[in-house]
């Protein structure tokens, strides 16, 4: 049938305005006008069921966030260099969820902001340079984070101070993910140092998202961290990605993993869409850092995005969203595993609300298949993305409110998609 007039016409508008820095999503983008809860209603007509968006985490234009912003805004918005008391009700709360040892907060506006600080803060306090990250890891796009974000490199490898190690695969590991996962950390810090470099940190997604989802068995990460540790640096736990619920067993995934980072990062979900992101850390690695340079960022902590923040953990207690997503990611993996037994899937893997699915053949990684259902879904009504080294693996990441039903929409449609 061709593209829509009025979508080919905005593509037009867009590569104008935002040439080579504008990515859109399917041959036909989707041309968004409003969204509520799990669906995003397009201009076609349709609502679609949201598998990709972590974003709007407590589900798209939730009420109480959309009140907490509207109502802020109204009354002021200032940068936090004044005292408010959102602020002040955002923090406590939050770090209530928290280990007490990582007790101070720092706001910032993205995930890019929060791991740059991370990486800041891990030099600081080891005295070291290097960092040690998975192979596709995602981590953002500051020019220092870029470095540490493997799966943004477009051609050639890291810089020098950056190591690689591979994802906690099992496939590659056999059974101890932790030994193996924490010898490939050894490997590499030992590198760097031969090579002069001081080792400052190991900075992983505790979900290993854009690598392409590692959650099991609970408690690997653990040996590896030690590994770090030993070797005078810190760990940075990036739960960007599989924070605030995700994986329906507590707010954080490194807590699965029964370790206490040294820094933790923080963005994605925090606001619901509003941007809001931050860095928890020990008050000693703040003080340290803050004695050499100070941290102000304009737009972070303002009323308005901690209005925003609190209403999302507002609403994750109030709608019971870490259950739900340990009640419905079950459902979830379960119909996923019974699939798995009759298609070319190789594995399936994560916790609660985040799952990947690998396709693979006797050739090898099969990213074709991913493909093939990420827009065949989409003529289903649903929408979804891949993640993996290879783009094999189907990234099922959907606002925490979606129900048993909704993931029966999607099983059903993968089902008869690769029948
Ligand atoms: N860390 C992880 C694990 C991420 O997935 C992302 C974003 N995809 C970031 C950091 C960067 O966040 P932002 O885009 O808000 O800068």
């Amino acid at each position: 049938a061709g593209i829509a007039p009025d979508i080919a016409a905005l593509v037009e508008r867009r590569k104008k305005s935002f040439g080579a820095g504008s990515v859109l999503f399917y041959d036909e983008p989707l041309k968004i006008v409003r969204a509520e809860g799990a669906h995003i209603h397009a201009s076609d007509g349709r609502a679609y069921l949201d598998f990709y968006n972590n974003v709007p985490t407590v589900g798209h234009c939730h009420p109480k966030v959309v009140e907490a912003v509207r109502k802020q805004m109204g009354e002021f918005n200032i940068h936090s260099r004044y005292l408010f008391d959102v602020a002040h009700d955002y923090a406590e709360k939050l770090l209530a969820t928290y280990p007490a040892s990582l007790s101070n907060l720092v706001l910032t506006c993205t995930g890019s902001e929060s791991n740059d600080l991370a990486l800041r803060l891990a030099k600081k306090a080891s005295g070291g340079e290097g960092f040690v990250v998975t192979k596709t890891a995602y981590h953002g796009n500051t020019s220092a984070v870029t470095e540490v974000s493997p799966s943004s490199y477009k051609q050639g490898g890291p810089p020098r101070h950056v190591r690689m190690v591979p994802p906690p695969d099992p496939a590659l590991f056999g059974n101890d993910v932790a030994q193996g996962f924490a010898d490939a950390v050894a490997a590499a810090i030992a590198g760097m140092e031969a090579d002069g470099i001081r080792f400052a940190g190991l900075l992983v997604d505790s979900i290993f998202s854009s690598d392409g989802v590692y959650a099991d068995p609970p408690g690997f990460l653990k040996a590896a961290v030690e590994v770090a540790r030993k070797a005078g640096g810190l760990f940075i736990a990036d739960e960007v990605q599989p924070g605030f619920g995700r994986t329906g067993e507590g707010m954080w995934g490194f807590s699965r993993h029964g370790v206490e980072p040294d820094i933790v990062t923080m963005g994605k979900p925090m606001g619901n869409g509003y941007p809001i992101a931050g860095v928890v850390t020990r008050p000693e690695i703040l003080a340290d850092f803050c004695a050499d340079f100070g941290y102000f960022n304009t737009f972070a902590g303002s009323p308005v995005a901690t209005a925003a923040a609190l209403a999302v953990l507002e609403a994750i207690e109030e709608d019971d969203l870490i259950a739900n997503a340990a009640h419905v990611g079950r459902h979830l993996a379960a119909r996923l595993k019974r699939l798995a037994a009759r298609a070319p899937i190789t594995a399936v893997r994560g916790a609660g609300l985040y799952i990947g699915v690998e396709f693979g053949t006797e050739e090898g990684p099969a990213p074709e298949i991913a493909k093939g259902l990420i827009n065949g879904l989409r003529r289903h009504g649903i929408l979804i993305g891949a993640a993996g080294g290879y783009g094999n693996v189907l990234k099922i990441r959907p606002p925490l409110c979606v129900t048993t039903d909704h993931v029966d929409q999607l099983v059903d449609a993968m089902e008869e998609l690769l029948g």
